[in-house]
């Protein structure tokens, strides 16, 4: 077989970005394909970064860079609460930012809240890396809709994490208004939120949306901050954390230096965390102001 034959026999998988961009990884192994009542599912075995989540032909999760998501959507709003008991996480099925938030030895509650009970039960099978704390004895798993659930819910938390897929199908309403006000009426006073708010260079017009709802929504503190994610549409992601009370930039960087003596980080450390909130592209900053 020569070159040529070698590269046709290959298996990729392609996400389209936009009609001229795609992300395309190769294939070692198809682990599973197939439909849930929500949406289709496939879990891939790749080449250079290992098992991969996909929901909707949309890359959900990679094992090789997986970390860089999940620390940053916990661990900044984890570490400016200065005791987080109880969290709620939205979406997030393959376990991973559950997997980060029990690392926090005050949490004593997580109600995680997935829509579909097919990847929970795949990323079981197939990702135990992200899904090894999801039958950790601190969390409550619910299957439902996380928009219904805090339109609903009598509970208050001190951060709500929302793991979310892109703004299609069920998860639309993760990123309306109605949404971010049930939100702010679960959380405690001293409450925060953080939510990946998808590509600031594909997305901006929806991140300058959800930071209006959400300072209509009564947060005092709204803060985007970026990342690189490589597996992400435009390899460049944003988050936002609303905060009622504490500002993540007040933070005592001894105090994050203290508790992260007792939790394993591979991205965030106090420098991270100050950073990351003080490294938002000047685009970005400039059209929030507007
Ligand atoms: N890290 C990912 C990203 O940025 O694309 C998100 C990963 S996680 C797998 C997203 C999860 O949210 C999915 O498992 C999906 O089933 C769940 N989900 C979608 N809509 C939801 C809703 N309304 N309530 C709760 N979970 C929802």
């Amino acid at each position: 077989m020569n070159k040529n034959n070698d590269f046709k026999c290959q298996l990729w998988f392609s996400e389209y970005h936009t009609k001229n961009f795609a992300l395309s990884l190769r294939v070692r192994d198809v682990l599973f394909t197939g439909k849930s009542k929500y949406q289709e599912i496939q879990i891939l075995d790749t080449y250079d970064f290992g098992k991969v989540l996909i929901l909707d032909n949309t890359f959900q999760t990679t094992e090789r860079d997986e970390f860089i998501y999940h620390e940053l959507i916990s661990h900044p709003a984890l570490f400016t609460h200065p005791n987080p008991k109880k969290v709620l996480v939205i979406g997030g099925g393959d376990g991973g930012t559950v997997r980060e938030v029990v690392k926090h030895e005050s949490v004593e509650r997580v109600d995680f809240v997935e829509l579909d009970e097919k990847v929970l039960e795949l990323c079981k099978k197939y990702m135990p890396s992200l899904s090894c704390e999801v039958e950790n004895e601190k969390v409550n798993i619910i299957v439902g809709d996380g928009i219904k659930y805090v339109a609903e819910c009598e509970e208050k938390y001190d951060v709500i994490i929302v793991d979310c897929p892109d703004p299609v199908g069920p998860a639309v309403g993760l990123f309306e208004k109605e949404f971010y006000k049930n939100v702010f009426k679960c959380l405690n006073d001293d409450g925060i939120m953080t939510q990946q708010t998808e590509s600031p260079l594909y997305n901006l017009d929806l991140i300058k949306k959800i930071y209006a709802h959400l300072k209509d929504a009564g947060f005092s503190i709204v803060k985007p901050y970026v990342c690189s994610m490589p597996t992400y549409p435009s390899g460049f992601w944003c988050f936002t954390m609303a905060s009622k009370k504490y500002n993540p930039l007040d933070v005592d960087e001894n105090k994050i230096k203290e508790r992260l003596e007792k939790i394993s980080t591979k991205y965030y450390d106090e420098e991270v965390h100050k950073g990351v909130f003080l490294s938002s592209p000047k685009f970005l900053k400039d059209e929030l102001k507007k």
